[in-house]
């Protein structure tokens, strides 16, 4: 088996993670930035975090032959403080270039509050303007619905973003569909106790067909299972889909949307 983890938060993971992954099948990792557990006290924690995604952990992964690559941005958690996120989204530009950076995310919404959409219209306007790919993070649970159609709607209202360069991540059965049908891509994550289950992602999987969809364990400090994509795959043999068909979800899929930016390369 090969597969891509499109979304792991490898800075808060073992060595040993490392290791498992690249033991069963996985030929890249992307990490997207996201909340570290706590709130920064100030914009050079995250100058400092911005380093980590860019130096440090592309030399951990690479221990292993593993590239890896990360996404930009201050995550909607701690985007209600409008002045640190100014002044976080002022110091992506500097980091853009580095040959691992991807695009701006996991950008989104948590609470769907009113300064967590301003900050999310800065960084959609800052990947228009760099030309950039968009990594989303959708809220949880209640929140889910609502905050996908905010989201869908913030992007669809700047002209200069393309759809087919937007990938948005955690999508359910509620929200899959709008996702799809407005021509983005959508990303299902393997949670053991929220978000999707394995036999979850493979209804939806069944439902709405494998073209613009990917698979990601989203692993970080919580409760989350590093090798949820090649598990959820071999599930996918047991219920009869073909090895090409899980091939195409876990491996050509992520590669397909990730190689919109040069940046993404396979050794
Ligand atoms: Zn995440």
């Amino acid at each position: 088996m090969r597969y891509i983890e499109p979304h792991g938060h490898m800075v808060s993971r073992t060595t040993d993670d490392y290791q498992d992954m690249v033991t069963a099948g996985c030929a890249a990792v992307c990490e997207p930035a996201f909340w570290a557990g706590y709130d920064r006290s100030s914009v050079h924690g995250f100058y400092d975090y911005f380093c980590q995604l860019t130096d440090y952990e592309p030399k951990r992964a690479a221990k292993f032959g593993l590239p890896h690559f990360c996404w930009l941005c201050i995550n909607p958690k701690e985007s209600e403080d409008t002045r640190l996120a100014e002044e976080v989204i002022g110091i992506i530009p500097q980091f853009l270039d580095r040959p691992n950076v991807l695009g701006i995310g996991e950008i989104g919404l948590n609470k769907n509050s009113r300064n967590e959409l301003k900050v999310l219209e800065w960084h959609i306007d800052l990947a228009a303007r760099t030309n950039s790919l968009i990594l989303v993070h959708t809220p949880h649970l209640e929140d889910k619905l609502k905050g996908t159609r905010l989201i869908l709607d913030a992007l669809k209202s700047d002209q200069r973003i393309k759809p087919e360069r937007c990938i948005i991540d955690h999508v359910e059965e509620h929200t899959v569909e709008l996702v799809l049908d407005a021509g983005f891509w959508a990303g299902m994550t393997l949670y053991p106790e929220s978000k999707c289950s394995p036999a979850r992602a493979i209804d939806i999987v069944e439902c709405y067909g494998n073209e613009r969809l990917w698979m990601n364990s989203a692993c970080d400090w919580g409760i989350s299972v590093p090798l949820a994509v090649p598990r959820t795959a071999l599930e996918m043999r047991k219920r009869g889909h073909r090895a090409e068909a899980v091939d195409r979800l876990i491996y050509q899929n992520p590669i397909r949307f990730m190689s919109q930016t040069p940046k993404f390369k396979l050794p």
